[in-house]
């Protein structure tokens, strides 16, 4: 007998579920990877993503070879003829595929499987890639009013043990060290090193194959130095605990004008595709924490509720949710995405330039960054958050589905009214120019938002809470802020009004 496992570009673990279970015999199993881009669901992706993906994908199959694995290796965008020779020429009698991190994933997984009329059995794994399984969360949020990040990042500590006193306290007395974090950047501050990594031969070949796809690709390729194999996502996390982690909390949520990545991990690009497990990552931090006085508990405690706590979340909530939940749209918002986007040299605001260009470089922004400068952006700005979701997708390095619906249109864009965040996060300069040092060289004003050198993020802000204050004010916890509504004389509304008009060519 026969047994197949077809493997996705996500799916590049070695102790995955399906390949565990058929460690005893290698010799009657068959591995298929199919390096296409039918299996993408956009026209445009970040050249250095289709490059880590693919490179990653060779790289595995190599692995997977000198270890004694039978494996098929497609470069072919047509993947069902490929699937469907495949299952041919090996004669499989079972077929072993893991559950997919995305819905749509899922879904054309399925009907490229039905539409080869597959007779045999076909046996579903659990997606390795997190540990909260999409059964374990639905019996988390049944019967549950408010879904809360905090209680699910709670039960999670408890449920995997993590930074714990006796199995039920945490560590040091507070389960949030919030407040210790967060700060803004310091002058002169120093930033610690990259790791990079040199393109082998197998990423050069990628790169050659990338550099042709100009009308499918966006951002610089050139500059492409991420890890492709395991064992360098190993190192990457190794430095991370080692020069970053340190300081991670307190500088989270800083921003320095050429400083791409400051205190942050690296990691998504690879715990999203199978090359780190989610828990050895914690573990890894929680080990430094325990054996090193020079990692504090705030890093430690901030680090672990990102990947235990929100990763894990954002993923549940993505499987939890209505199939519409990417189509909502609670504010209304149908501006088209401007084209600065696209190229950063198109705009004037110093803030959304860095970040796009940093963005274009190297498919990487931290999470302030995309949350409260682009997402910030295209709140206020009232762009499609369809579009602009689909602009996030193309243009990072760790986009996938189930991230990018929590993250842009739930969290960043509000669209679903609430699920999600609890109110939207929009902000004016004001937020800005206290985290970051891109207001200094700015042509505009952070201070000012109804003259004519203001800031476009305040008058933006305050047009966008006085177009929607009535469904803000649904919402409980923007009361306070639109309070302040009341004291903006009717000349300054105008004047404000005026400029979003002219920022936004209407
Ligand atoms: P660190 O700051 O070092 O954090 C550690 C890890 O925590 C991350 O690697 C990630 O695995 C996890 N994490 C933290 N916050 C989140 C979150 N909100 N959702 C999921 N995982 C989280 N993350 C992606 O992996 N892919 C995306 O495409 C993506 N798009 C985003 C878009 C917006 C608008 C926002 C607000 C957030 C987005 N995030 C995304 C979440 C987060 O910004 C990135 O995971 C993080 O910036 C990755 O860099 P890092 O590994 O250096 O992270
Ligand atoms: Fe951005 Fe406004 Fe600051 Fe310029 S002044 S960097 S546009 S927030």
């Amino acid at each position: 007998m026969t047994v197949g496992i077809w493997l996705l570009g996500d799916q590049l673990n070695k102790n995955n579920s399906a390949l565990s279970s058929c460690i005893t015999a290698k010799k009657d199993t068959v591995i298929l990877l199919i390096e296409s881009l039918n299996l993408a669901p956009l026209t445009v992706y970040h050249a250095q993503k289709l490059t880590l993906i693919w490179s990653a994908m060779r790289h595995f199959a190599e692995d997977l070879r000198s270890e004694g694995w039978r494996v098929t290796y497609a470069i072919n965008d047509d993947t069902e003829m490929v699937f469907q020779q495949w299952i041919k020429d090996n004669q499989i009698d079972e077929l072993k595929l893991i559950n997919s991190s995305d819905r749509g994933g899922a879904l054309d997984f399925q009907q490229t499987v039905n539409n080869t009329n597959f007779t045999g059995k076909i046996n579903y794994y659990h997606n390795d890639n997190f540990l909260w399984q999409k059964d374990d969360f639905e019996e988390w949020a049944k019967g549950r009013k408010k879904l809360i990040l905090e209680d699910f990042y709670r039960l999670s500590r408890k449920k995997f043990n993590i930074l714990l006193e006796n199995e039920k306290t945490p560590v040091g007395g507070k389960w949030n060290l919030d407040q210790e974090n967060r700060k803004p950047p310091k002058k002169n501050i120093i930033t610690p090193p990259v790791l990079t990594f040199s393109p082998d031969q197998i990423t050069t070949e990628v790169m050659q194959k990338v550099a042709k796809m100009s009308s499918n690709t966006y951002g610089n390729l050139n500059n492409f130095n991420w890890a492709v194999t395991r064992q360098d996502a190993l190192k990457v996390l190794d430095h991370f605990i080692a020069h970053r982690l340190k300081e991670f909390g307190t500088y989270q949520d800083a921003m320095i004008t050429n400083e791409e990545f400051m205190w942050h991990g690296l990691i998504s690009p690879y715990i999203n595709i199978g090359l780190l497990q989610p828990l050895e990552v914690i573990k890894a931090v929680e080990n430094a924490y325990y054996n090193s006085e020079e990692i504090p508990l705030n890093s430690a405690e901030g680090f672990i509720r990102q990947v235990l706590g929100w990763r894990e979340y954002m993923h549940g909530i993505y499987h939890h949710v209505n199939d519409d939940y990417g189509e909502l749209n609670y504010f209304n918002h149908q501006r088209p995405l401007p084209e600065f986007f696209w190229n950063n040299s198109k705009t004037d605001m110093n803030c959304l330039k860095q970040v796009l260009k940093q963005t274009e470089n190297t498919g990487y922004a931290h999470h302030i960054q995309r949350l409260m400068i682009l997402s910030n952006y295209g709140l206020i700005a009232g762009i499609s958050p369809q579009a602009l979701k689909s602009w996030f997708h193309s243009a990072f390095i760790d986009a996938y589905d189930w991230v990018m619906q929590t993250n842009v249109l739930g969290m960043g864009q509000f669209a679903d009214g609430g699920i999600l965040a609890s109110k939207p996060y929009a902000s004016s300069a004001n937020y800005v120019n206290k985290m970051s040092d891109y207001c200094k060289n700015c042509r505009y004003n952070y201070k000012e938002r109804s003259t004519e050198n203001a800031c476009p993020f305040n008058y933006l802000y305050w047009d966008f809470l006085g177009r929607n204050e009535e469904k803000l004010r649904s919402q409980g916890r923007m009361n306070l802020v639109l309070k302040h509504l009341e004291k903006i004389t009717p000349e300054e509304w105008q004047k404000m009004r005026q400029n979003s008009a002219l920022h936004l060519n209407l």
